[in-house]
């Protein structure tokens, strides 16, 4: 038997949460054939791991990498952090089904410009995905803000019941054509006039279709253990498995919170499947908006149309210098985008060590002095939380970033290293692992991620990509609508 790839001497975490083990991991194809002791077996390619761990390929749950997978397939952002599968469509907010003529609705910009609003249907999307053959593989949500843009001629009210029908009409088509689920971004402005009642029909859709749920609460602030009820109840109504999009307890006043909004979700998971995403820092990044601007944090303005020349400068610097309120200075750089110091080190570490949650970059490709998460999320998690300070075992940080993540998006044959699964695999060096990217060098490689292999073929080795990319559309298949069993009651403590 001769193997086309074999990985030899690794340390391998399965992505089950398991204790490492010494072993060989062989591939045929794209899938994993072999692991054990493979004694002298033969392989085409062999790569000695010299003791060093081999993980499955890292799940980046939360991503804004839409029209970015196929305008800049080589996707080094996330192949450099040994990511082999993104999912995209989240925050409400996704490249399809969405065409647009002129102006690109807030915070759809974050995608990208007009010209990348072009797929009328999940297909067409999906086909465009496959045709850019990006390095990584992609599975893609439907944003409720682009249904919206789709239904709606006025953003600032409830969708009225034609409208809905619409939403629902283009969703159970997406559906069909291979879309996860539904996401939504009820924080923002454009999404923030829709009611429950606008939401429970669509949700219920997605549960007919067995999708999944996840949503950018309506209030990340005080208003957060309202806001994840609003989230818990149209997912139990719609019989959808629910995932709370970067979990956090935003804004100086209500830093602390994290015990309590992790003890609500543990009480949910009870009964219904619900879990949370999350990265490793304490900023959150999106468009400049008007309702966080406050002189409690710092703001960073990381673009503005208008004022270019304000990147990366402080809103508190920008204003002074205009001699304008904070308000007024953020109303003069619109539209721009921001990144914001509004959590506590405490409340991100407790919704990151927490069963419950996955690791999600929340990155934003586009955006020309991106929040560091872009580029360090998954090697900082890995080694600043688990390596350095012990935040959780390594094996249960690769838990969060692979077979929980897979099982929460039906992401079949993914996120775990065993016989008949997809290879896709990731050896690192804990030793020399370390995100590099940080808030004044934001666009910057990890270093100690040493080989990706994404569908059985290495698309990246020793800091570099091999330009051999072979990540695909991941279409959800079809099956029974979800049942309500809360299958991680065992992973809740
Ligand atoms: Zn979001």
């Amino acid at each position: 038997m001769t193997y086309d790839l074999l990985i030899r001497n690794a340390r391998v975490l399965d992505g089950t949460g398991a204790a490492p083990f010494r072993g060989d991991v062989a591939v045929c194809g794209e899938r994993i054939v072999a692991i054990g002791d493979l004694g002298d077996a033969a392989a085409r390619t062999l790569i000695d791991a010299g003791g060093r761990y081999l993980a499955p390929g890292f799940i980046d749950v939360h991503t804004h990498d839409d029209t970015n997978v196929i305008r800049t397939p080589a996707m080094l952002p996330k192949l450099s952090q040994g990511v082999t599968t993104v999912v995209v469509g989240n925050c409400g907010i996704s490249a399809s089904p969405v065409t647009l003529e002129d102006e690109v609705p807030d915070p759809m910009n974050l995608l990208g410009r007009v010209e990348d609003f072009r797929y009328p249907s999940f297909a067409a999307y999906a086909e465009a995905v496959d045709a850019a053959t990006p390095s990584v593989n992609v599975a893609a949500l439907v944003g409720h803000t682009s249904l919206r843009s789709q239904a709606m001629d006025d953003f600032a009210r409830p969708a009225g019941n034609a409208e809905i029908d619409t939403m629902e009409r283009l969703l159970r088509r997406a559906l069909a054509e291979g879309a996860l689920g539904l996401s939504s971004g009820l924080a923002y402005r454009n999404a923030f006039h829709a009611p429950t009642a606008e939401m429970t029909p669509l949700v219920a859709a997605v549960g007919e279709a067995g999708g999944v749920y996840t949503t950018h609460l309506r209030d990340e602030f005080a208003g957060l253990p309202g806001a994840m009820d609003e989230a818990f109840a149209t997912a139990r109504q719609g019989r959808v498995p629910l995932v709370i999009s970067h979990l956090k307890c935003a804004g100086a006043g209500n830093w602390g919170g994290a015990p309590p909004a992790l003890a609500k979700l543990e009480d949910a998971a009870r009964g219904q499947r619900a879990h949370c995403d999350c990265y490793p820092y304490t900023a959150g990044s999106s468009t400049l908006d008007l309702g966080q601007v406050t002189d409690e944090i710092e703001i960073t303005i990381t673009w503005s149309e208008p004022h270019p020349e304000q990147a990366r400068r402080p809103l508190k610097a920008i204003a002074e210098e205009w001699n304008l309120s904070l308000r007024e200075a953020a109303e003069r750089l619109q539209p721009a985008g921001a990144v914001y110091h509004n959590m506590s080190e405490d409340d991100m570490r407790r919704v990151l060590a927490h069963p419950l949650s996955m690791v999600g970059s929340d990155g934003l490709p586009n955006d020309p002095h991106p929040h560091p998460r872009l580029w360090g999320a998954f090697p900082r998690v890995l080694a600043r939380y688990s390596r350095d300070l012990g935040l959780m075992p390594l094996a249960e940080a690769v838990r969060k970033m692979t077979s929980l993540s897979a099982a929460n998006f039906d992401l079949v044959d993914r996120g775990e290293i065993r016989e008949g699964a997809y290879a896709d695999l990731t050896l690192f060096d804990l030793a020399t692992l370390e995100d590099t990217a940080d808030y004044a060098t934001p666009v910057a490689p990890a270093r100690g991620i040493e080989l990706v292999v994404v569908n059985g073929t290495i698309a990246y080795r020793q800091g570099a990509a091999t330009g051999e990319r072979s990540g695909r559309m991941l279409r959800r298949t079809q099956r029974i609508a979800n049942s309500l069993t809360p299958h991680s009651m065992e992973e809740s403590p």
